[in-house]
């Protein structure tokens, strides 16, 4: 086992990352930028390096900066977290010509599934089913675009290859519009992703967001542990996370879990991965797969008692999973809201002086967020301050427990969305269970103020 690692992200899951660490008992290094040398887990930290001024570019982005630290404190391996380098395939790679180990996936594995028109082939491949649409990237021939389109069917939504965090995506719903969009999505891709190849997808109308969470080590084992729903969700950010899926017959969840898992065998996958999913009228679709810890983890970890990251360490030292398949209970359901500093309503982000943080607790109540009273919410970074999630033996009694968690939460000094929160947890809809990827923002439209 390693006996020190490099943490190189910031927040809550710098945090989440060094509790793991000591519960392994490896010393994490923590990195930060000057904007946030106040932050508790780095006052924790045994050992905690500046790597730059407040700009990502200058800090949590610099690739030279995280190994040089790295490197002056003797660090075995480097824990990218989510965000920032942890889906960057050159990082990955010279991380590990430096000599340290990357917490996550081969750079192939990485480069394969970071661009989505190459994962959704590799998918295909591996028998996982897939929305369907244009066979790669699509041609520059107008003509031939329309024929794509029309075998497709309209509406479709064209969509970045290089794309993330919900950005470089457009839905067209007529021939006279496609031409154009499909063009601006290219522009827009190349200025923001550096790669302007696009693909098309028919455009689901309906679905759910639904993914399956893996793990895998490097002696080609690998499991599932089960699927999350992350419909909520506004301009495609998730804001609500449950596990399991309500409603999704187990039957139907265990086989396409079980594609998954044969996907990353044939693709020699290591560590943590979700597989992303929309699924609408019984049937799932690859969309897209995220290699690395994500935002929405501990709802899985509080209904199969697996500690990802832990693992996603063990794994990457080489141990083999502590686990097999038929190990994998479900237990009770679990909801996770995400705590955004903002504006409840109009979303703007609400970055200052916390004048007082009172977290919540009580049996199945879990918070993972690394600010408290006097904590100062730097603007440069991501509105997340933390998470609550709950977990109960049935959904209703999670649903319970999140309503009386948000009441006990009391936030001074910045906005955030906990009124909403508050708001959707008594939503007859969303308490029945199953809605889909425009429910939340029907429901604001509706609860205009
Ligand atoms: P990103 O990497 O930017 O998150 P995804 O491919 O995961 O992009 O898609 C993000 C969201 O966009 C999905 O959760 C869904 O809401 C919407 N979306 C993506 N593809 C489709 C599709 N084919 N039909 C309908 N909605 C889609």
């Amino acid at each position: 086992m390693f006996k020190k690692i490099l943490v190189a992200n910031r927040g809550e899951i710098a945090l989440r990352i060094q509790r793991a660490c000591r519960e392994l008992g490896i010393k994490a290094v923590m990195v930060y930028s000057e904007a946030d040398r106040e932050a508790k887990y780095v006052k924790l930290a045994e050992e905690a390096v500046c790597i730059g001024p407040a700009p990502s570019a200058q800090s949590y982005l610099s690739m030279p900066a995280i190994i040089s630290a790295a490197e002056v404190t003797d660090a075995e391996a480097i824990h990218p977290g989510y965000g920032f380098l942890s889906e960057n395939a050159d990082f990955a790679e010279r991380v590990e010509q430096s000599g340290f180990q990357f917490i996550g996936p081969t750079p192939e594995s990485i480069r394969i599934m970071g661009d989505k028109v190459s994962a959704k082939q590799a998918m295909i491949k591996a028998g996982v089913p897939c929305v369907p649409g244009s066979e790669g990237e699509l041609p520059d021939d107008p003509t031939q675009i329309k024929r794509i389109a029309k075998s497709v069917g309209y509406p479709v939504i064209i969509k970045a290859a290089g794309g993330g965090g919900g950005r470089g995506m457009r839905v067209v719903h007529t021939e006279a519009a496609l031409v154009n969009a499909v063009q601006m999505t290219k522009a827009e891709a190349g200025a923001a992703f550096n790669n302007p190849a696009v693909y098309m997808e028919k455009f689901l109308e309906n679905p759910r967001h639904v993914e399956i969470q893996i793990l895998a080590d490097k002696h080609k084992n690998a499991v599932y542990l089960g699927e999350r729903d992350c419909s909520m969700q506004r301009r495609h950010q998730k804001i609500i996370e449950e596990a399991p899926a309500p409603g999704i017959p187990r039957k139907l969840i265990e086989k396409v879990g079980e594609r998954c898992v044969a996907a990353c065998k044939k693709i020699g996958y290591r560590g943590a991965g979700t597989f992303e999913f929309l699924y609408e009228n019984g049937e799932f679709y690859f969309i897209e797969m995220n290699t690395r810890v994500q935002v929405e983890h501990p709802v899985t970890e509080m209904i199969t008692g697996v500690d990802i990251v832990k693992t996603q360490i063990m794994v990457a030292a080489g141990e083999r999973l502590p686990f097999t398949q038929k190990d994998i209970v479900i237990r009770g359901h679990a909801i996770e809201c995400r705590i955004n500093a903002e504006d409840p309503y109009k979303f703007t982000p609400s970055p200052g002086r916390i004048t007082m943080w009172h977290a919540p607790g009580g049996p199945g109540v879990r918070v993972d967020s690394h600010v408290y009273t006097n904590y100062f919410v730097p603007p440069n970074y991501d509105s997340m301050v933390g998470k609550i999630i709950t977990h109960g033996d049935t959904r209703e009694q999670a649903m319970a427990r999140m309503s009386t968690a948000l009441a006990e939460t009391l936030v001074e000094g910045i906005s955030t969305n906990i009124p909403l929160h508050r708001e959707l947890m008594a939503d007859a809809k969303f308490m029945s269970g199953g809605t889909n990827i425009h429910y939340l923002e029907e429901w604001m439209r509706h609860h205009k103020r």
